[in-house]
C-alpha cells in the first residue's frame, strides 16, 4: 500500500485506564479492532479515536502512552460520552439501525448537538493529521458526519466510510429527524461500504428518497461528485481460529467441558449482552421446545455467555432482569437439583476459553434480532476443525448472506426458532459434516486482511475530488464568454441550476439563484434564457418577474422576453394527450412515489422518489403501453433524469435556438444542461458556442462541470465580470472552441 492511512473510529485499538502509578494501556477487544489492526500494523498509518478515558489526565501523558501505537486521541468529557455516545449513538442510531423502534429515543436535541460537536472534533483531529495523498477511512455510526466534515476541511482528501451495523430499510430510516444530515455526512465519502449488498441498496434508496440523489450502477452522484456504494463483507482470521482450536490446551479444555455436560448436548450462545442479540427470544424458544419435547430437559446443557456492554444506557437495565427471570423460570420448570439446564455467564472469557467453548458446542445459537455481520458465527465455524457441530443462524444477521448451509431461522418466530433448535439437536453426523465442510470453506475464503485491503483498493481507485475545478479548456472558453460584447446564456433548470429534490414540486429556486439570474440579466450585452421541461406556469411562477427569456415544455412554449406573450410552437392540446395521460395515470396510481405532471402539450411521469426496482418495472410497462398506442407516431417518449416525458414529436429544446440567435446576431452562446433533453439543445448550437454538460454521463457537449454548485460558480464568474475585465487573453482567442 502506497498511501498513508488515517483510520478513524470512536474507540482506539488501545484503551487507557488511569490507575495508581499512572496510565495503563490495554488492547481494545472486539471485531473492529482486530480487523483493522491488520492494516494498522502493516503501514505507517495513524489511528484517530477516543482512548476511553474521561478522567483528567494531562495531554502529554496520554500522547506518550499512545505514541507507540500510532494512536491519536480525541478527548471526550464525561458529559459528552453521556450525550454523544450513550444518548445519540446508542440511544438513537443503534436501535434504529437494528429495527428496534420501541427503543429509539427520537427527541434528542441536546444529544444531537453533542453528536455533531464530537463529530466536528474528530474531523478537526483528522484535518490536523491529513497530508495530500493520505487516505481517510472513517468507521461506523458514531461518526456518520465525519466524512463530510473532513471534506470541508481537506477538499482533496480521499475518504472512505464503513458502516458496521445494518443500514435499515428506508421506510425505517426516514423516521430519523436528522436523516438528511446523517446521509449528507456519510456522502462526504468517496466510497461507502457495508457488510451486505442489501444494506448498500437501502442506503442508496434512502439517499434517493430523502435527498433525490440518483444511483447508477453502484455510484450515487451528489452534486456531480461520484460516491461509490458497495458491499464489503468482513471476515475473520479463520486460520488463527483453526490453529487455536488445534492446540493441546484448547483440546483439553474442550474435552473437560464435554465431560461437564455429562453426555448432554451443549447448546452455546456467545454475544455481547445487547438487546439486539435476541437473548429473550432465544430463551422463550427454548422454553417452547422443552414444552413440546419434555424429554430434552435431561439431554441438554445450555450456556449463554453474555459479554457486558453499554451498561450506562437505560434500555439495557430492564433487559438484564428479563433475561435473568426467564432463565430462572426455565431452570425452575425443567431443571432439577442436580441439573441446571441454563447457565448464564455475565462476563467475557479469554480467547482459549472461547475457542474451547466453540469446539465443545454441539449446537451454536447465533440468533440476533438484527446484526450487521456477526463474527461469532464465523468464529464458531472456523473453530470446528472436526467438521462437526451445527450453526443455527438468524436470517437477520449479515453473516446469513454468506453462511447458506447454516440452519437459518427468523428469530422473531418462536415456533420456527424452537423448530430450528430441535432440528439442530437431532441432526445426524453426516449432515453436520456436509454443512460444516461447506461453511468452513466459505469462512476461510473471506479473510479479514482481504476485507480491509479490498476496501482500501476501492478507495485508492476512486476518482479524486475534482469539485469546482473546471478544466483548462473550459477556462479558456470562459475567457471568451466573459469577454464577448454580446452574450446569450441558455440554461436548463432542474439538475443544472437547482439540485434534484425528491419531488419536482419542492425544487423551487432559492434566493441565491434568483439573485444570480437577476445579476446576469442586468449584465450589459447579455440575454438570459431558461429552457426547461417544466410547464410555462411553473416557469412564470418561478421567474416571471425577472428579465429572462422563458421556454417551457422543452420549447413548446416560449416567452422570449419579459414583455412578450407566451406562444406555442405546436397546437395544444394535442389529440393524443388525453389517452396517453390516462395510461400514465393508471400506472402512477400503482407506483409509490410517482408523480404525474400534466402540461398543455405533454405529460411527464416523475419517479424520483420511487423504489428503483419498482421504477424499472413500471418504465418497461409504460414503454410497452405507449408503443402500442394508435397515435404513437405523433408523440415521442424521452427518458430524462428520473422522468419519462411524452411530448409532441419534433418539439425539443433545440427548437428555441434559431430564434435566440436571430434576436442577438453575432452573440456568443453559453449553454448549460444536465440530461438527455439538453442534448437536442447542444446539437442546435452554432459553431463557437460553449456547451457545458453538468454532471457525469455521456454528452455531446464539449465541456463539463461536476454539478449544480460548479455550474452556478461558472455563471457567477460571468456575472462578476465587469466590462473592464472583458479583454480576453490572446491565447484564449486563438483556441476558439466549437460545440462537440
Ligand atoms: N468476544 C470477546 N470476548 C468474549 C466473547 C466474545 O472479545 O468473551 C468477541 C468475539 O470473539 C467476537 C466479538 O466479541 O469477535 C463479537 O463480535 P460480533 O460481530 O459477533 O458482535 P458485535 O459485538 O460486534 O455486535
Amino acid at each position: 500500500m502506497q498511501s498513508r492511512l488515517l483510520l478513524v473510529s470512536n474507540r482506539l485499538p488501545v484503551t487507557l485506564t488511569a490507575g495508581e502509578g499512572g496510565l495503563h494501556v490495554q488492547q481494545s477487544v472486539g471485531g473492529l479492532a482486530t480487523a483493522l489492526l491488520s492494516v494498522h500494523g502493516a503501514s505507517e498509518s495513524r489511528w484517530i479515536g477516543w482512548p476511553g478515558l474521561v478522567t483528567d489526565v494531562s495531554g502529554a501523558e496520554v500522547l506518550a502512552a499512545l505514541a507507540p501505537h500510532r494512536a491519536v486521541p480525541v478527548p471526550l468529557s464525561a458529559a459528552e460520552v453521556k450525550a454523544y455516545y450513550d444518548g445519540y449513538c446508542n440511544g438513537v442510531l443503534w436501535p434504529l439501525c437494528h429495527y428496534l423502534l420501541d427503543k429509539v429515543r427520537l427527541d434528542q436535541r441536546d444529544e444531537w448537538a453533542a453528536y455533531r460537536a464530537v463529530n466536528e472534533r474528530f474531523a478537526d483531529a483528522v484535518a490536523a493529521q491529513w497530508k495530500p495523498g493520505d487516505l481517510v477511512w472513517v468507521h461506523d455510526y458514531h461518526l456518520a458526519l465525519v466524512p463530510a466534515l473532513v471534506r470541508q476541511r481537506c477538499p482533496g482528501a480521499r475518504i472512505g466510510f464503513f458502516l458496521h451495523v445494518p443500514f435499515p430499510g428506508p421506510e425505517v430510516f426516514r423516521i430519523l429527524p436528522r436523516r438528511a444530515e446523517v446521509l449528507r455526512g456519510i456522502l462526504g465519502a468517496d466510497v461507502v461500504g457495508f457488510h451486505t449488498a442489501s444494506y448498500a441498496y437501502s442506503f442508496a434508496y434512502a439517499c434517493s428518497q430523502v435527498l433525490g440523489l440518483e444511483l447508477s450502477g453502484d455510484v450515487l452522484t451528489d452534486d456531480g461528485r461520484p460516491v461509490r456504494v458497495g458491499a464489503f463483507p468482513i471476515g475473520i482470521d479463520a486460520d488463527a481460529f483453526a490453529a487455536r482450536a488445534a492446540t493441546p490446551e484448547v483440546r483439553a479444555r474442550a474435552e473437560a467441558l464435554r465431560l461437564d455436560s455429562q453426555g448432554r448436548k451443549l447448546l452455546l450462545s456467545v454475544d455481547r449482552f445487547d438487546y439486539t442479540k435476541g437473548h429473550v427470544h432465544r430463551l422463550l424458544a427454548l422454553e417452547r421446545l422443552l414444552q413440546l419435547r419434555p424429554e430434552l430437559k435431561d439431554q441438554l446443557h445450555v450456556i449463554q455467555l453474555m459479554v457486558p456492554t453499554r451498561e450506562q444506557v437505560d434500555a439495557y437495565a430492564d433487559y438484564r432482569s428479563t433475561v435473568n427471570e426467564l432463565a430462572g423460570r426455565i431452570n425452575g420448570t425443567f431443571g432439577s437439583p442436580t441439573h441446571t439446564l441454563v447457565h448464564l455467564l455475565h462476563r467475557s472469557v479469554e480467547p482459549d476459553e472461547l475457542s474451547a467453548l466453540y469446539a465443545a458446542a454441539d449446537v451454536m445459537l447465533v440468533t440476533p434480532l438484527r446484526d450487521g455481520m456477526n463474527l461469532v458465527a464465523k468464529e464458531y465455524v472456523a473453530s470446528r476443525i472436526d467438521d462437526a457441530g451445527v450453526l443455527v443462524l438468524s436470517e437477520f444477521a449479515g453473516a446469513a448472506t454468506e453462511l447458506h448451509e447454516a440452519v437459518q431461522v427468523n428469530p422473531y418466530d418462536l415456533d420456527a426458532l424452537a423448530g430450528a433448535m430441535s432440528r439442530a439437536i437431532d441432526m445426524p453426523v453426516f449432515e453436520q459434516r456436509l454443512a460444516m465442510v461447506a461453511l468452513r470453506k466459505t469462512v476461510h475464503a473471506g479473510g479479514v486482511a482481504g476485507w480491509a485491503a479490498g476496501f482500501i483498493e476501492a478507495l485508492e481507485q476512486s476518482p479524486e475530488a475534482t469539485q469546482g475545478a473546471p478544466s483548462i479548456a473550459l477556462e479558456q472558453a470562459m475567457a471568451i464568454v466573459t469577454a464577448a460584447p454580446r452574450l446569450v446564456l441558455v440554461l436548463d433548470y432542474d439538475g443544472t441550476l437547482v439540485e434534484f429534490s425528491p419531488s419536482p414540486r419542492t425544487a423551487t429556486p432559492d434566493k441565491a439563484l434568483l439573485e444570480l439570474l437577476t445579476r446576469l440579466s442586468q449584465r450589459p450585452g447579455t440575454s438570459v434564457h431558461v429552457v426547461s421541461g417544466r410547464s410555462r406556469e411553473s416557469l412564470e411562477a418561478f421567474f416571471g418577474e425577472l428579465e429572462l427569456g422563458l421556454h417551457g415544455e422543452h420549447g413548446l412554449w416560449s416567452r422570449p422576453d419579459r414583455k412578450a406573450e407566451w406562444r406555442s410552437r405546436s397546437p395544444v392540446p394535442p389529440t393524443w394527450l388525453e389517452p396517453v395521460r390516462r395510461i400514465l395515470e393508471r400506472v402512477a396510481r400503482r407506483t409509490d412515489g410517482a408523480l404525474l405532471e400534466v402540461k398543455s402539450g405533454g405529460v411527464a411521469f416523475h419517479y424520483r422518489a420511487t423504489e428503483p426496482q419498482l421504477a424499472r418495472r413500471r418504465l418497461e410497462e409504460l414503454r410497452a403501453a405507449l408503443e402500442g398506442d394508435a397515435q404513437a407516431g405523433e408523440f415521442e417518449v424521452l427518458e430524462g433524469r428520473r422522468v419519462l416525458e411524452v411530448r409532441p414529436r419534433g418539439v425539443n429544446k433545440g427548437a428555441v435556438v434559431p430564434e435566440l440567435l436571430a434576436s442577438a446576431p453575432g452573440a456568443t452562446v453559453l449553454a448549460l444542461g444536465d440530461d438527455r433533453t439538453d442534448e437536442a439543445l447542444f446539437a442546435a448550437l452554432p459553431p463557437g458556442a460553449v456547451a457545458v454538460h453538468v454532471g457525469s454521463g455521456q454528452s455531446i457537449a464539449r465541456y463539463r462541470v461536476s454539478g449544480v454548485t460548479a455550474a452556478r460558480a461558472l455563471l457567477k464568474r460571468v456575472a462578476d465580470t465587469s466590462r473592464a475585465d472583458r479583454t480576453p487573453p490572446p491565447e484564449a482567442l486563438q483556441a476558439s472552441p466549437s460545440p462537440g
